[in-house]
């Protein structure tokens, strides 16, 4: 599947918050919307008008949607597996992207960003309950293992990098293996804040 290789700091300007897309520059006064704190273009530092009902739930999607590096045919099948599930639609699509490979292993430190993670993952430097997987979408369950294949240089210069991250609680992590263990499937207040995930779902059913 195709992904955005373009700049990403102009999504976070263009949300007004940081979306932690770049891994350890992120954390540095070299954030670009430390230093610029306004949307990108020609227009990013005019007056802002009132937005409507219809761009606070656009806005709402592209900044979830680029969170987890998402293209828009990807988003949109996450929300059409939610809507069909029962519970809040949601908290079923963020918990669909939540428990993304790429994301478990961005989560664990293993990657310092998400897009960090997803091209380890394609580069084959992790198994999942014993198998290689290669596949960043891949939909990890309860109770799956993942571990880091032996050898790994790379991994140990992302964990260092990613120690200001802590695991989340339906996660564990044993640094000395560097395996991670699915715990439970994640509530709400475990996953991404500051994604308003009604608005998505308004988005979608206009
Ligand atoms: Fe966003 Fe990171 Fe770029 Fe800062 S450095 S603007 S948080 S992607």
């Amino acid at each position: 599947m195709a992904n955005y290789s373009g700049p990403v700091c102009r999504f976070c300007r263009r949300e007004g918050a940081k979306l932690y897309l770049k891994g350890e520059r992120c954390y540095t006064p070299k954030c670009a919307i430390e230093r610029r704190a306004f949307a990108p273009g020609m227009h990013g530092q005019a007056r802002k008008r009132k937005t409507s009902d219809y761009g606070l739930q656009l806005r709402a999607k592209q900044k979830a949607r680029r969170i987890y590096g998402l293209l828009e045919k990807q988003f949109r099948n996450y929300f059409d597996a939610a809507a069909k599930e029962p519970g809040v639609t949601g908290v079923n699509l963020l918990r669909h992207l939540e428990l993304r490979l790429d994301n478990v292993i961005y989560r664990l430190g293993l990657g310092t960003s998400r897009k960090q993670a997803r091209q380890l993952v394609s580069h084959r430097h992790f198994e999942v309950n014993g198998k290689t997987v290669n596949v960043p979408s891949y939909q990890l369950k309860v109770g799956d293992v993942l571990k880091v294949k032996p050898a790994d240089g790379v991994i140990d210069v992302a964990l260092e990098a990613s120690r200001v991250r802590p695991v989340p609680s339906w996660l564990s992590f044993s640094a000395d293996d560097k395996s991670g263990k699915i715990l439970a499937r994640p509530d709400r207040h475990e996953m991404e804040t500051g994604i308003e995930e009604q608005l998505i779902v308004e988005f979608y059913s206009r």
